[in-house]
């Protein structure tokens, strides 16, 4: 049978300094600002900018003519934070002028979504997010946006796949080893995740789904500090995103069970697939994408759009994600057009699953 799900935490997680009783109040908010790279000068920008800095790039009526705020939904040295911040850098010279990440944290992503769906439309606002902008519908009864209606696409940007791994003193050392000691264990075993509406909620999730039981579930606020606790023991297991997991995994820091792709992960090549360990329903790729409010000029989106195609073109930016088990989207996905109607089936997927599991962050 089924398990049902809320998101209501447990309070036997071992260490409570990171747990985040009432997530999803959402306001958590913290702010870490990078500037990327300098092309021209120019000091950092926020949310919604307009002065000028007097930059001389050209790509759309004078667009970009100042700093470009990407708005990360999640803590700095995650997947997400990383995936920014790789093509940040080759954007920010195909468009002339410097891009600021800026990681606003809190409710799954939906904090930062609703933050730049209601920022100037002036393309100076870019939101990255991943597959959970397609979840949250799902997930939050009162969404503060529409992921279809208050934002234009500028175009998908990688899919990662996801990995369960645990620390080191962790029972089982098989990913049918884990299903059988979760099974058995249920209410000791504790599960991290980087926040109510996270890809590694919902990992987890169909997860717990899939084998029918219900864990203790320890929200952080992003991935980095998740896997700070996994690694010190703090926290017995958790899925993630390889971006962010492939390092710990490679120096022997955590344990890997399984990948959550269909075929095996070239750069973590020992690491069976969910399908071929027993459990071919959970399958989780996380998708990024890049967006701007709705009201945005499409010349400015075009702009955006013919800067990320020349990131994801990158060699650079290819040979490291490939290192981080990852890759760009080919390039006739990194399109407005191609992105909106993949963002509108993965909404029309992911919210029936979300429902069947019985999943809310009401
Ligand atoms: N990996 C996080 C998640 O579980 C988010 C991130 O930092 O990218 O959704």
């Amino acid at each position: 049978m089924r398990s049902r799900h809320s998101f209501v935490m447990r309070s036997t997680a071992p260490d409570a300094r990171h747990r985040l009783p009432v997530v999803r109040l959402g306001a958590l908010l913290a702010i870490s600002a990078l500037v990327i790279s300098a092309c021209t000068g120019g000091g950092s920008g926020s949310p919604g900018a307009s002065s000028s800095d007097g930059g001389d790039g050209g790509a759309a009526g004078g667009y970009p003519d100042q700093n470009i705020t990407f708005v990360v939904p999640f803590s700095a040295g995650g997947p997400t934070d990383t995936v920014t911040r790789l093509i940040a850098e080759p954007m920010s010279e195909a468009l002339g002028q410097q891009i600021v990440v800026q990681n606003v944290e809190g409710a799954g992503g939906t904090v930062a979504a609703g933050e730049v769906s209601q920022a100037a439309a002036d393309g100076y606002t870019v939101l990255m997010h991943h597959i959970g902008m397609s979840t949250a519908p799902a997930l939050y009864s009162d969404l503060p946006y529409d992921p279809l209606e208050d934002f234009k696409t500028v175009g998908l940007v990688t899919e990662v796949p996801m990995t369960f791994i645990a620390n080191n003193d962790f029972e089982p050392n098989t990913f049918e080893e884990l299903i059988a000691y979760v099974t058995e264990n249920a209410d000791t075993v504790t599960y991290a995740h980087a926040g109510i509406g996270a890809a590694s909620q919902l990992c987890g999730l169909l997860f717990q789904s899939a084998i029918g039981v219900t864990l203790t579930e320890v929200p952080y606020e992003g991935t980095g500090p998740a896997l700070t606790d996994l690694v010190g023991g703090q926290v017995d297991f958790m899925c993630d995103q390889t971006t962010n997991t492939s390092g710990q995994i490679q120096a022997g820091e955590v344990k890997a069970y399984a990948v959550t792709t269909p075929d095996r992960v070239a750069s973590l090549p020992d690491i069976p697939t969910t399908e071929e360990a027993g459990l071919p329903e959970v399958q989780v790729g996380v998708w990024h994408g890049l967006y701007v409010p709705a009201d945005t000029p499409d010349e400015v989106v075009e702009a955006l759009t013919a800067a990320l195609q020349v990131a994801l073109e990158d060699q650079g930016v290819i040979d490291q994600l490939a290192e981080l088990g990852a890759a760009p989207v080919s390039l006739d996905r990194a399109t407005p057009e191609a992105h909106s109607a993949y963002l509108e089936e993965q909404i029309g997927v992911w919210g029936p699953i979300i429902e069947e599991a019985g999943v809310s962050a009401d």
